[in-house]
């Protein structure tokens, strides 16, 4: 944690620069940080701006700090991710780094490969996928959540609901084995699909083909969906 991303809940009530703190994020203070009283802690605001907080009071119960905010979060990476829904492991990960990186938009998506067990994750129930994103904000030192997207049916997202998200990008679907090579600092938006651990059928590939998608490798070297997504954006952002 890089930054303490606080909730409306987090202010005092009538004090607009007055935050208190308990559980998980007092926890990290005290016995990561290892701050006191008197400690400046880089802290942001929910889709808002960040800053510095000062400790004023502490105990083991709760923090209280003095807020101040300086500047907005950094950019976005203009970047929308279509992600074939990985094992659930995976899928903390790659929220965490997609997060992380700046991504805005993500839609998890079922595929003939994915399997259906994973729709029924306890890493799917909406407090553990944000979790996980609001983990990644406070790596990240960003306040932004990206906007999560959950489609179980390929071809009902990717025919009705994809072209209008990659409208105006370069679309691409990283697919090993593919002709074309992975273009590198593309200077323009991008929507990129990644597939599952079993790869995307030639169907699913025909289909992100009609909609203006073009497969791409990535070279020989076949990676795991939490590194090719990071390689995949690193390269064409
Ligand atoms: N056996 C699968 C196949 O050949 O498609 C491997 C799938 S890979 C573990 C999971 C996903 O990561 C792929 O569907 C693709 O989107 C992406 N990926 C991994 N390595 C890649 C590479 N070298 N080139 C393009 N995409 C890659």
């Amino acid at each position: 944690v890089n930054l303490i991303l606080l909730f409306p809940e987090d202010f005092v009530c009538g004090a607009p620069d007055r935050v208190l703190l308990r559980g998980r994020r007092l926890l990290h203070v005290t016995q990561v940080q290892r701050a006191s009283i008197g400690d400046e802690l880089r802290i942001g605001v929910l889709g808002g701006r960040i800053g510095r907080g000062r400790i004023s009071a502490l105990d083991s119960d709760r923090l209280e700090m003095q807020i101040r905010l300086e500047r907005e979060p950094p950019a976005p990476l203009p970047a929308t991710l279509v992600l074939a829904l990985p094992r659930p492991l995976m899928l903390k990960r790659v929220l965490h780094a997609a997060t992380a990186m700046g991504v805005k938009r993500i839609a998890l998506i079922g595929a003939r490969r994915v399997e259906r067990s994973f729709w029924n994750s306890r890493a799917l129930r909406d407090d553990a996928l944000r979790e996980q994103l609001v983990l990644g904000l406070e790596q990240a030192c960003d306040t932004v959540l990206p906007e999560l997207r959950l489609s179980t049916r390929f071809k009902r997202f990717v025919v009705d609901e994809l072209p209008e998200w990659s409208a105006g990008s370069l679309a691409l679907v990283a697919h090993p084995g593919a002709a074309t090579e992975c273009p590198r600092q593309v200077g323009r938006p991008i929507t990129l699909a990644v597939g599952p651990e079993g790869g995307f059928s030639d169907f699913e590939i025909e289909t992100f083909e009609e909609q203006g998608f073009e497969a791409v490798h990535l070279g020989e070297r076949i990676l795991r969906v939490e590194a090719a997504v990071p390689a995949l954006l690193s390269r064409l952002l």
